[in-house]
């Protein structure tokens, strides 16, 4: 096993670049949004979510979740919550409750 570990951002890109997201209703092809973490279906127009766009759009609901609350009403591990904050891509402003 190598040490090497790919940032959600790395990982984020590389899906977007493969493309190879299917829509969920239709099938069709979709086009990843990284800046809000959605997939838009080309053929339906469906949008679907990622566990980013997810807390994104929670965050922006209820500004005051720490991550285990957000972790857990989205059942995302906790570790893999960490990423997208350590990587700046989300801001918690109750980010100091968990150490
Ligand atoms: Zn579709």
């Amino acid at each position: 096993m190598s040490g090497m570990k790919q940032s959600i951002l790395e990982k984020a890109v590389h899906k977007r670049n493969n493309m190879d997201h299917q829509c969920e209703k239709c099938g069709g092809s979709t086009t990843y949004s990284i800046v809000m973490g959605t997939y838009t279906c080309n053929s339906c127009g469906y949008v679907e979510k990622d566990n980013y766009g997810r807390i994104k759009d929670l965050l922006e609901k209820y500004p005051g979740l720490s991550r285990i609350e957000i972790a857990s009403v989205l059942h995302i591990s906790l570790r893999d919550l960490n990423e997208f904050f350590e990587n700046d891509m989300l801001v918690n402003p109750k980010n100091s409750l968990l150490g």
